[in-house]
């Protein structure tokens, strides 16, 4: 029965009662599953422009906002209703499936006037259980498939909250987006992956289609390629990477755009591992359990960087105040401390204390620099 310890009642039963995406009736066979597609839709003609070139690479489903939630106001907040005729004649013209971001039960009605095949949940809003509710409560009874994106602060429980509103009003048609978290550190992309809460929402819902979104993760184009190519290492089904026919004229988000030439080339730079490859099944799953490590170790480096960077805070402080590095006290306490916790997690005690002494020894050196006046920073 699936349930965390002390997130209440466990919900339904071992798995999702879900459909398979393979009979949404919305992408077409083979892996990754494709979505692409401008952050917003401005004009009629940047709608049809981009979603021609996005159907000559052989994308059949298109994305485009038509309500933007913005950080600030008075900036471009999507063009609202009237955008969704375009997206109608995306759908005749080019036989493509249509999604849009809701962000309220108003929205939902709005896209089920005007045909819209699928919606996604944006990361602000499956934040906000009150929007989730609303959403789900109008998609009641409605035979609309719905992505739901991770919300913006990294949190597998108000994300996996999100889905269960969806499964209790009877969304069947459900699956996830990762988009990558907000961070308050400075790191390389614009939302930090923490790739160990996606592989955690995958073990647990193990039949949802899992996507992953390159573009809100990196916010830079120059970095979709990478994040693709990480999400279909770690097995993820599918991408939604936005593409505008003029990326340096968009009106939101043109950093992370890429023209559908552009996404043309990264896509066939991809190596897809299927599932059903002839590859011999060991070695499947020796590249998915590297990939997970390269993940954490990833995760590891930053947590080392950020320790680091409170040592030397620390040294500053003991320089200020003509206090020696060494408190050999402290030192003791936190090993032994270190060593007990490490046990609760199985791994054995040389092993912690060798990691830790590491970390010790160049945090010392750090401080020790610090006082000397030799420190380079
Ligand atoms: C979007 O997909 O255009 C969007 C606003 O994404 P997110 O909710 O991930 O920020
Ligand atoms: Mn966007």
């Amino acid at each position: 029965m699936y349930g965390c310890p002390g997130r209440g009642q466990p919900f339904f039963g071992k798995r999702l009662d879900v459909i398979p995406v393979g009979e949404w009736n919305i992408f077409p066979e083979g892996r990754p599953l494709m979505i692409a597609g401008p952050c917003s839709a401005e004009s009629e003609i940047q709608v049809m422009d981009t979603a021609r070139g996005l159907k000559s690479l052989g994308i059949n489903v298109f994305r485009a906002g038509i309500w933007k939630p913005r950080t600030h106001p008075n900036t471009f907040e999507g063009v609202g209703a009237p955008g969704l005729k375009w997206l109608q004649r995306v759908r005749s013209e080019l036989g493509m499936k249509v999604c849009t971001e809701v962000a309220c039960g108003k929205h939902v009605f709005e896209c089920m006037k005007y045909g819209v095949d699928m919606v996604w949940i944006g990361a602000r809003t499956t934040a906000n259980p009150f929007l989730v509710q609303e959403i789900a409560d109008a998609m009641r009874d409605v035979d609309l498939p719905v992505l739901v994106k991770n919300p913006v602060n990294p949190d597998l429980d108000l994300w996996i909250g999100a889905l269960e509103r969806f499964m209790q009003t009877g969304t069947r048609k459900l699956g996830v987006i990762h988009r990558g978290f907000s961070s308050s550190g400075k790191i390389k992309y614009r939302n930090s992956p923490e790739w160990q809460i996606a592989i955690e929402m995958r073990s647990l819902f193990p039949e949802l289609p899992f996507f992953c979104d390159p573009s809100h993760m990196g916010g830079d184009r120059q970095y979709v390629k990478e994040i693709s190519q990480r999400s279909l290492d770690l097995g993820l089904d599918g991408l939604m990477i936005e593409s505008h026919c003029d990326p340096a004229c968009a009106m939101s988000d043109a950093a992370q755009q890429l023209t559908p030439e552009a996404l043309g080339d990264v896509i066939r730079g991809l190596i897809v591992r299927r599932p059903d490859s002839d590859s011999p099944v060991y070695k499947e799953n020796i590249d998915q359990l590297r990939a997970q490590i390269d993940a954490i170790d990833e995760n590891l480096l930053y947590m080392l960087s950020s320790r680091m960077k409170i040592s030397r805070k620390i040294g500053e402080y003991k320089r200020d105040n003509n206090i020696a590095i060494l408190q050999t006290s402290r030192w003791d306490s936190v090993l032994e401390k270190v060593t007990a916790a490490g046990a609760g997690y199985g791994l054995p005690e040389h092993f912690v204390k060798a990691v830790f002494n590491a970390i010790h020894e160049a945090s010392v050196q750090v401080q020790n620099e610090i006082l000397s006046g030799t420190d380079s920073k």
